[in-house]
C-alpha cells in the first residue's frame, strides 16, 4: 500500500519514512509542496501524510488543489502550528484527520490504520476489465486472479489508460506522466512499455489508435 509522504524536517522525515515502511508501507518521500503535487497527480497512493509548513507550497495549498481536482485520498495533517485556528484551517482545507508536533509514532500509524480501513469502505478501490482488476489502491493488477507484477511505468500508463476509458491518450500525454519518473523520455519508450503490457495483460486490453495513441475501451 502506497503512502505519499511530504514532509521538509530530515529528521522527521526520515523517522517517519523508515516507520511506515516498517509498518509495511511503501513510503514516497518528497520535501516540498510543488514535488508533492508532481507527485500526487501521478501516482495513486492510499494515504497522504502531509506536512503544512513547507517550501514550494504550503500544505494548506496542496490540500486544497487536491480537493479541488476532486481527489478524495485520505490526509492526515502534521504540523508544528497546533493552535485551535490552525487545526480548524487544515480540516476546512480537507483533511481527513490532524496531529501536532511532536507526536510518537505509534500515534502517527494509529491515525494512518483508521484512515485507510475508513476510505476503503467509502471509495471505489479496483478497476475490472474482462479478467482484468486494476486495484488502484493496493496498487496491484491481477488476470484471471493471478497478480501480474508490473514495473512502475507500465503502472503509470495502465492506469491512465483504465481510468479514461473510452478516450484515447495521446503519447505526449503519456509522456507528461510519466515525467516525474524519469528525465528525458525517450521516444519509444511509450511503445515499449505498452509492448511489455500487451505481454504481460493481453493483447486485447490497450489498442492502438492510428496517429495519436492508445486507447482502453468499455469492456
Ligand atoms: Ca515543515
Amino acid at each position: 500500500m502506497k503512502i505519499l509522504l511530504v514532509e521538509d524536517d530530515d529528521l522527521i522525515g526520515s523517522g517517519l519514512e523508515v516507520g511506515l515502511a516498517q509498518a509495511g508501507y511503501s513510503v514516497d518521500w518528497v520535501r516540498d509542496g510543488s514535488d508533492a503535487v508532481t507527485a500526487l497527480s501521478t501516482t495513486r497512493y492510499a494515504l497522504l501524510v502531509l506536512d503544512l509548513g513547507l517550501p514550494g507550497k504550503s500544505g494548506t495549498e496542496v490540500l486544497r488543489a487536491l480537493r479541488e481536482s476532486g481527489d478524495d485520498i485520505p490526509v492526515l495533517v502534521l504540523t508544528a502550528r497546533g493552535t485551535v485556528a490552525d487545526r480548524v484551517r487544515g480540516l476546512d482545507a480537507g483533511a481527513d484527520d490532524y496531529l501536532a508536533k511532536p507526536f510518537e509514532l505509534s500515534e502517527v500509524l494509529a491515525r494512518c490504520r483508521a484512515l485507510v480501513r475508513r476510505s476503503q469502505g467509502r471509495s471505489q478501490d479496483a478497476i475490472v476489465w474482462r479478467d482484468i482488476s486494476v486495484d488502484l489502491v493496493a496498487h496491484t493488477v491481477t488476470r484471471n486472479a493471478v497478480r501480474v507484477p508490473l514495473t512502475t511505468r507500465e503502472w503509470v500508463i495502465l492506469t491512465q489508460l483504465v481510468t479514461h476509458q473510452g478516450v484515447p491518450q495521446t503519447r505526449a500525454r503519456l509522456e507528461e506522466r510519466l515525467y516525474g519518473w524519469q528525465e528525458g523520455v525517450e521516444s519509444n519508450t511509450i511503445e515499449v512499455h505498452v509492448s511489455n503490457l500487451r505481454k504481460k495483460l493481453g493483447p486485447e486490453l490497450i489498442r492502438t489508435v492510428r496517429g495519436v495513441g492508445y486507447v482502453v475501451e468499455k469492456p
